[in-house]
């Protein structure tokens, strides 16, 4: 394999660790290590294990004799583009508001960009992954919660209102549960790790047999992995909650297609655990529902980069072809 001269830092900030890596022109990981997160600290004694690790790949590069280019960030909330820092950071609310970019810049004067998580994942998809050869391109990715980013002309959108490409708030069920926006069955409330936890619930009060109540009663945690694992093995309730997904996915993506007509519709996160059960389900649904014009161009693909999309992603902005 060819090594690009040039390199980036890549960090992802994650909830449980972060992981920061240099990484190539070709979006290929060159060296990675990870920090811990830590919760209820000062920006700064948060930052302080980031910026140790950013120190020991700085080092490694040179070592490598390699030209660092710059330094992007992917975190788990929403960004202020025009002031260079993050705006909400739930999980690490000291961070809100934080000069982080010229933090960065000063510290190791070398470019830096932040992107909130959907978007690092949706540039990495756009650049290396499934939307190469895209021009527009929606990427919609299911995990704890629903997040949804937007490519068009080959740019990443945004807003001042942050919600241009959050289309998880256009209402896809009017009878659906309210959702955190203030409307009612927005894709959130239909599509996140809480709503198909309910769907679990609803289904044991039914008295459904399924071996996802051994998992549980084991005091394992409830996730997309966990699922994923019992539809492989067959668990009717894991399929049965396939077949929701699949169907309120569908009613999602047919009027997002509508809207914004992408050329390709990427779908990514913790949900692809549900793998071919899931995907044939929505190839079945789609070939029912999709007969509008504008669906019948849209491409449909899972995400390629796994769960490295947003850190690849972060270092677009120093990737020269
Ligand atoms: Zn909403």
């Amino acid at each position: 394999m060819s090594v690009a001269k040039g390199v980036a830092v890549g960090v992802e900030i994650g909830s449980k660790q972060t992981t920061v890596a240099l990484i190539d022109q070709e979006g290929h990981i060159q060296q990675r290590c990870l920090a811990r997160t830590l919760y209820s600290r000062s920006a700064i004694a948060t930052l302080d294990p980031y910026l140790r690790a950013i120190d020991m790949m700085l080092k490694h590069a040179r070592d490598q004799e390699l030209e660092v280019l710059g330094i992007g960030v992917s975190l788990p909330g929403s960004v202020d583009d025009p002031a260079r820092r993050p705006l909400q950071v739930p999980i690490l609310p000291s961070l809100n508001n934080f000069p982080l970019s010229d933090l960065l810049e000063s510290r190791y004067n070398l470019p830096a960009h932040i992107y909130a998580d959907v978007d690092a994942a949706m540039l990495g998809e756009h650049r290396f992954g499934s939307g190469k050869a895209h021009q527009r391109l929606l990427y919609l990715t299911i995990n704890a919660v629903v997040g949804a980013s937007l490519v068009i002309d080959g740019h990443l959108e945004s807003s001042n209102q942050q919600y241009i490409g959050h289309v998880c708030h256009v209402p896809i069920a009017t009878k659906g549960p309210r959702c955190s926006c203030g409307k009612y069955g927005c894709i959130n409330t239909l599509l996140s790790i809480e709503a198909i936890k309910r769907m679990v619930q609803r289904a044991l009060r039914r008295g459904e047999e399924t071996t996802l109540t051994q998992r549980i009663q084991r005091h394992e945690v409830f996730s997309h992995r966990l699922l994923g694992e019992e539809a492989a093995r067959g668990d009717n309730l894991a399929l049965q909650i396939y077949r929701e997904l699949a169907r309120w996915l569908v009613e999602a993506m047919t009027r997002y297609i509508s809207l914004f007509e992408p050329g390709i519709f990427i779908l990514g996160g913790g949900v692809l655990y549900g793998g071919e059960v899931l995907l044939a389900q929505i190839r079945m649904l789609v070939g029912d529902r999709f007969s509008l014009p504008s669906c019948q161009t849209t491409e449909v693909v899972p995400a390629c980069l796994g769960s490295d999309a947003a850190l690849i992603g972060a270092i677009v902005p120093f990737a020269r072809l």
